[in-house]
C-alpha cells in the first residue's frame, strides 16, 4: 500500500481556514456575563474617559499662579468629595479634594495631602513648588469620544469587560458560540469513576481524551455536547455521527482515524459527507481527518477527527482545532507568535516531520526537555508548560535558541 504524502502543517491550516466561515448569528449579553465571548461589533465610546478632569490624589486643588503669589499659603474654600459637582475656585483659594472628584474650574494642579500642612486659621500650606497639571487626570486621557475602544472579533478578557463598562456599555453584541459535539472512540475505553482502577478489565484503559478535549473546547467558548464514547463498529458510528451533525456546527472525535480495520470513523464520514484524511508532517499527531457531515435538514456540520494517542490529540487540538474553532467563533486574530528561548537540552536526532517537544521553562531562563516525548505519555504535557516548535530535519544543540510557545497561549 502506498504511503500518503505528508501534509505540511501550514498547508493543513490554510485548508481548514478556507472552510471556517464565521457563524453568522450573534446575541446581546450582559457585560457582566461576557468574559471569553467574541465581539460581533466594534465598541465605540460615546464619551471621553475620564469624562471630566479629576483628582488623582486626596489633597488640595489650587492654581499654580496663586500659589506663587501667596508663597504657598492658600485659604481653604470648598470641599469636593468624589461624586460631587464643585463650584469655580476663587482666586487665592485652595479646595480640599478627594481621589476621583472633579477638579474645580480655575484649578490647574492638585497637591497630595502628604505635601500639605493645614494651618489653624483655615489656610493650607502647600510645601513643594507645583508643576502645572500635577495629580490631575485629564478628560479623555484614557479614551477619546467616538474612538473604537474594542474591535469586532476581539475575545473579551476581564480587563476588556472593565473597559466596555467604563464607556457605559451594560450589554455587548457577541458572536454565537460554536456548538461542538464531542465523541471519543474505542472499545478499550472505560470512563473513570465507572470502574475502579483495580477492576479494569484486561486490555481496557481509562478515557482521558474526553476530559481534556471538553475542557479545551469550553475554554475556547464552545458549547460542548459530550456525546460519549463510540464502539469500534461502523453502523453505530454512522448513526451517531448523522444524529450529531443535525445539532452542531462541529463534530470532534478522537481515535479511529488511523489506517487499521478497527478505525471506523473514516468510512462512516465518507458515507455521510466528505472526508479529507491527512497524514500531517508533524510529530506528535500524524493522522488527522477533516470533512463535512450532511445534515438531514439543511447544510452540513464540520467534522474533525483527531488521533487517539493522548498527546497527539492534545497537540493537534491546539495546533489545528483551536484556530478552526476560533475562526467559526469570529475571532479576528488567533495567530501565535513563538518566543525565542535557549534550549538547556540537546536533541540530536532530527526528524523529517516538524516536531513539537514538551518542555518547561526553568529558573535559569532556559528550557528543559521532558525525558519521554512519546505520543502516549500525557505526563509530558502536565510537566511541561509549552512546546518547542522544531523545524523538520533540525537537531538542537545545548544552548541553541529555539521557538517556544507556552501552553497558556493556546488555552486562552
Ligand atoms: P486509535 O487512533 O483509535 O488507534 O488510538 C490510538 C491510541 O490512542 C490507542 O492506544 C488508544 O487506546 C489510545 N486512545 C484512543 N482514544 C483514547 C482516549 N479517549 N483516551 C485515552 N487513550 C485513547
Ligand atoms: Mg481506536
Amino acid at each position: 500500500m502506498n504511503k500518503p504524502a505528508l501534509l505540511a502543517l501550514d498547508d493543513a491550516l490554510a485548508q481548514l481556514r478556507s472552510h471556517a466561515q464565521p457563524l453568522s448569528a450573534y446575541e446581546s449579553v450582559s457585560t457582566m456575563q461576557a468574559d471569553g465571548r467574541v465581539l460581533a461589533a466594534d465598541c465605540v465610546a460615546e464619551l471621553d474617559v475620564p469624562s471630566f478632569d479629576n483628582s488623582a490624589m486626596d489633597g488640595y486643588a489650587f492654581n499654580c499662579a496663586d500659589w506663587s503669589q501667596a508663597h504657598g499659603v492658600l485659604k481653604i474654600g470648598q470641599r469636593i468629595p468624589a461624586g460631587s459637582a464643585p463650584s469655580s475656585l476663587q482666586p487665592g483659594h485652595a479646595a480640599r479634594i478627594f481621589t476621583g472628584a472633579p477638579v474645580p474650574r480655575g484649578a490647574d494642579a492638585v497637591a497630595m495631602q502628604e505635601d500639605c500642612i493645614v494651618l489653624d486659621d483655615g489656610h493650607v500650606q502647600i510645601k513643594s513648588q507645583p508643576a502645572l497639571g500635577q495629580c490631575i487626570r485629564k478628560q479623555g486621557e484614557d479614551i477619546a469620544r467616538n474612538s473604537v475602544v474594542l474591535p469586532k472579533g476581539l475575545r473579551l478578557s476581564p480587563a476588556s469587560l472593565g473597559l466596555a463598562a467604563s464607556i457605559g456599555l451594560g450589554h455587548l453584541s457577541v458572536c454565537a458560540q460554536p456548538r461542538v459535539g464531542l465523541l471519543s472512540t474505542g472499545d478499550e475505553l472505560v470512563m473513570p469513576g465507572e470502574v475502579a482502577p483495580a477492576d479494569l478489565p484486561p486490555g481496557a484503559i481509562f478515557n482521558s481524551n474526553r476530559f481534556f478535549l471538553r475542557a479545551l473546547l469550553e475554554r475556547l467558548g464552545c458549547v460542548v455536547t459530550d456525546l460519549g464514547n463510540l464502539p469500534d463498529q461502523l453502523e453505530t458510528t454512522k448513526t451517531m455521527l448523522a444524529q450529531a451533525a443535525d445539532h452542531h456546527d462541529l463534530i470532534l472525535t478522537s481515535g479511529g482515524v488511523s489506517v487499521g480495520e478497527e478505525d471506523h470513523v473514516k468510512p462512516a464520514v465518507q458515507a455521510l459527507g466528505e472526508l479529507h484524511l491527512w497524514a500531517l508532517a508533524i510529530k506528535p499527531g500524524k493522522p488527522f481527518a477533516f470533512g463535512q457531515l450532511r445534515r438531514q435538514s439543511f447544510g452540513a456540520a464540520h467534522f474533525i477527527g483527531l488521533p487517539g494517542n493522548p498527546v497527539s490529540s492534545l497537540v493537534t487540538f491546539i495546533l489545528l482545532v483551536r484556530p478552526f474553532v476560533n475562526a467559526l467563533h469570529g475571532v479576528s486574530d488567533s495567530q501565535i507568535q513563538p518566543f525565542s528561548m535557549r534550549a538547556d537540552f540537546s536533541w540530536p536526532r532530527a526528524d523529517k516531520r516538524r516536531e513539537f517537544l514538551r518542555v518547561r521553562r526553568n529558573t535559569q531562563g532556559g528550557l528543559s526537555l521532558f525525558n519521554n516525548q512519546s505520543s502516549g505519555v500525557l505526563t509530558s504535557a502536565v510537566w511541561g508548560d509549552g512546546l518547542v516548535d522544531n523545524p523538520p530535519g533540525k537537531t538542537i544543540a545545548f544552548g541553541d535558541m529555539v521557538d517556544f510557545i507556552p501552553f497558556s497561549f493556546w488555552m486562552s
